[in-house]
């Protein structure tokens, strides 16, 4: 038997997402995650769904990650021949049967399995992040709007499982100094939110640079840092660097850089 008959017909092209409703709207509401405590997962009921989920997928290796997102509660999608699946932490000690009806919607897109999802989604509504504290944001610039490269980015690389905001950040003054380095963008896990740097909001500054440091800071939301033998904490492993060169424009973005850094230091 062939891997490719194991895989439903729209391996590799497209990917679903099951979202709490008004997905979009809230996502981009001006309010952002209040702090809560790191995601604890259960790696024996992690594992054991994975376990099922290949089961049910004969040739078709499985990897299961687990998500404190807001929004985007079930996501997979083929790469490399690996079937990804991304699943909100409630469903590692959800019933049985819903289990049961996960795995049938995740592997043949099974449509009473995904209502019998929502209504177990509807139901845990509490296990779900709140946004709450209100913080004003700011995606759109004078020449670049974050909010429509964020949307492209999310679309064409993560299949719409990035559940963080952003926004520009605060412009600095001071003047008196001459700036040395410059942090052109960061993520704030605790906040969920993507700030970047009001330097690069720049009519000279190309669109696909804007793009490429949202994307790194989309990296950040979408792969937690990992501690290393030595327990240090690593915030850009090896799998990081790697996803990063799958950005369409990263070389072009590296040589920008090199040939802009000085103009950007003295903006
Ligand atoms: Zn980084």
């Amino acid at each position: 038997m062939g891997r490719a008959k194991s895989l439903p017909p729209t391996a590799g092209l497209s990917a679903t997402a099951i979202r709490i409703p008004d997905a979009v709207s809230a996502r981009f509401s001006h309010e952002y995650a209040a702090p809560s405590p790191q995601l604890f997962v259960h790696e024996g009921a992690r594992q054991s769904l994975e376990r099922r989920l290949t089961a049910a997928s004969p040739g078709t290796p499985v990897s299961v990650s687990v998500t404190d997102n807001t929004h985007a509660m079930i996501t997979h999608r083929y790469e490399g021949g690996v079937l990804r699946v991304r699943v909100h932490h409630m469903f590692l000690d959800a019933p049985a049967n819903v289990q049961e009806a996960l795995i049938r919607y995740v592997i043949r897109g099974d449509r009473e399995a995904s209502v019998l999802i929502s209504r177990y989604i509807e139901t845990n509504g509490h296990r779900v992040a709140r946004r709450s504290r209100h913080i004003k944001l700011n995606p759109r610039g004078q020449h670049h709007d974050l909010l429509d490269i964020f949307q492209q980015l999310n679309d064409r690389y993560f299949d719409g499982a990035v559940d963080a905001c952003v926004t520009w950040g605060k412009r600095s003054h001071s003047k008196l100094t001459k700036r040395k380095s410059i942090k052109l963008g960061s993520y704030s896990a605790p906040e969920r939110l993507i700030r970047v740097n009001p330097a690069l909001d720049r009519s000279w500054v190309p669109r696909y640079f804007v793009a490429y440091i949202l994307y790194h800071e989309m990296l950040h939301h979408m792969m937690p840092s990992t501690r290393s033998e030595n327990g240090r904490s690593m915030l850009h492993p090896p799998e990081f660097l790697e996803a990063e060169r799958d950005y369409r424009y990263y070389e072009r973005s590296l040589a920008w850089e090199r040939g802009h850094i000085g103009r950007l230091l003295r903006s």
